[in-house]
C-alpha cells in the first residue's frame, strides 16, 4: 500500500521540471533546452528512471551527470532512489542539438571577449605555462574562460591540462575540452599522443580559423591565444582573423629573449594591436636560504615594457613546483596555490587589463571582465 501511496505521490512533471535543469556539465545548458532528457519515469516505491541521451559514448562527465541528476531528481516529493541510464544520441539528435546551439547563438567569441594574445619572442620561455596558469586563476575568480592553443608545432595545453580525450564533434560543431574550469581547444588534440603535427601551412590556417568559427566557446569572458613564438604566418593570420586581441608579451630577464620578444611587440604596433602588458617568467632562483639568483640575467621584462610602452605585469621566479605541476598536468596556481610561482602568476591575473581595440593603451580595471 505504501509503495502506491509514492508512485502515485511522485509528480512527473515536476520530476521533468527537476532533472531537465540539470545542465549539462560540458556544454552548460539544461539537458531540456539540449534535448537530452529522454525519459523521466516515476517507478514503484518512490523509485525513478531517468534517460539521458549523451553526445558520445565516451562521456567523461557521465558520473558527474549521474550525481547531478541524482541529486535533482531527489528533491522531488516521494522520490527514493534514482535510476540513470545513458543512451548515445542518433545522428539526428546531434544535429538537432548542433542546430539549438546555433541558434541560441551560443557559439563563439562574444562581442565582449577579452582576447589576449599571449606571444613570446622564443621558444622556451615559458609562455604556454603562463597562459594555462593565467586561464586557470582567471576562471577561480568567476570568469568563463578559454584557450586556444595556437602553438601548432609546440602545442603543450593538453599536457599542462592533463587532457587525454579528443573534443566531441557534433555535425560541425565542435565542444571544447573543459579541464580545470577552463575550456581548451588544441590541435594536439587530433594527433596521436606525442606525434609531431604534418599539417601543411593552408591546412593549419583552415584549422585555426574553424578553431575560432567552429567551436561552441560559448561566448567566454576571456580566451587565452597561446600564439606560436616569433612573428611567423599563423600567428599574423590569427590576429587578423581576431582584431580585437590584445598582446601578451612573455619573455625571460635576459637579453636575448627579450630583444626577439620586442620584434613580436613590434609587429603588434604594426597591426595597430592593443597591448595588455608584459609578464617576466624565470625572473630569479628563489634559495631556501632566502637569497633569490638572477639564473638569467634581470631587467628584461622592465625594459621590454619600456619599450613598448606597457606594464609590466609580474616577474615569476623559477619554481619546482610549476614545473612538476606541468609534468602532473595541473597547473601550479590550482595544486599549489602558496608556491611562490603560483602567486605571482596569480597576481598577473589580478593585473591583467581589459583592453579593447578602441581603447589601445587605456588599462581598465579587470572587475569589467567578470565578477573577479
Ligand atoms: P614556451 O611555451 O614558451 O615554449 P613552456 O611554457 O612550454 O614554454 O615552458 C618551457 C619549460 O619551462 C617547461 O618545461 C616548463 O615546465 C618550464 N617552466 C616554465 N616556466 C617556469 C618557471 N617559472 N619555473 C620553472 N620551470 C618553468
Amino acid at each position: 500500500m505504501l509503495t502506491r501511496i509514492h508512485t502515485r505521490g511522485i509528480d512527473e512533471a515536476a520530476l521533468w521540471d527537476a532533472v531537465g535543469a540539470v545542465e549539462d556539465p560540458e556544454i552548460h545548458r539544461s539537458l531540456r533546452s539540449l534535448g537530452m532528457l529522454r525519459d523521466a519515469r516515476a517507478g514503484r516505491g518512490g523509485r525513478v528512471h531517468v534517460e539521458v541521451a549523451l553526445t558520445t559514448s565516451r562521456c567523461p562527465l557521465r558520473d558527474r551527470l549521474r550525481d547531478d541528476i541524482t541529486a535533482a531528481a531527489s528533491t522531488v516529493a516521494g522520490v527514493s532512489s534514482v535510476e540513470v541510464s545513458f543512451e548515445t544520441m542518433s545522428e539526428r539528435e546531434r544535429l538537432a542539438l548542433a542546430q539549438r546551439l546555433r541558434e541560441q547563438r551560443a557559439t563563439g567569441i562574444g562581442e565582449h571577449t577579452q582576447v589576449y594574445a599571449v606571444a613570446s619572442g622564443k621558444g622556451g620561455v615559458g609562455k604556454s605555462t603562463v597562459t594555462a596558469n593565467l586561464a586557470v586563476a582567471l576562471a577561480a575568480r568567476g570568469n568563463r574562460v578559454g584557450v586556444l592553443d595556437a602553438d601548432v608545432w609546440g602545442y603543450s595545453v593538453p599536457q599542462l591540462f592533463g587532457v587525454r580525450r579528443n573534443p566531441v564533434a557534433l555535425k560541425g560543431l565542435m565542444l571544447p575540452v573543459e579541464a580545470h574550469g577552463v575550456r581548451l581547444m588544441s590541435v594536439g588534440f587530433f594527433v596521436e599522443d606525442g606525434e609531431p603535427v604534418v599539417w601543411r601551412g593552408p591546412m593549419l590556417h583552415k584549422a585555426l580559423e574553424q578553431f575560432l568559427t567552429d567551436v561552441h566557446w560559448d561566448e567566454p569572458d576571456v580566451l587565452l591565444i597561446d600564439l606560436p613564438p616569433g612573428t611567423g604566418d599563423i600567428t599574423l593570420s590569427l590576429l587578423e582573423l581576431l582584431p580585437q586581441a590584445a598582446l601578451l608579451a612573455v619573455t625571460t630577464p635576459q637579453t636575448a629573449a627579450q630583444t626577439v620578444a620586442s620584434r613580436v611587440g613590434r609587429m603588434a604596433r604594426d597591426m595597430r594591436m592593443p597591448i595588455a602588458g608584459v609578464v617576466e617568467n624565470m625572473s630569479s632562483l628563489a634559495c631556501e636560504c632566502g637569497r633569490h639568483t638572477a639564473l638569467f640575467g634581470s631587467g628584461g621584462g622592465q625594459q621590454l615594457a619600456d619599450e613598448l610602452d606597457t606594464e609590466l605585469l609580474g616577474q615569476i621566479p623559477i619554481d619546482a613546483a610549476l614545473t612538476a605541476s606541468c609534468d602532473a598536468g595541473t597547473p601550479v596556481v590550482a595544486s599549489t596555490p602558496d608556491a611562490p610561482s603560483a602567486v605571482a602568476l596569480a597576481e598577473v591575473a589580478t593585473r591583467l587589463p581589459v583592453v579593447k581595440r578602441s581603447l589601445a593603451g587605456v588599462p581598465l580595471p579587470l572587475s569589467v571582465v567578470g565578477t573577479g
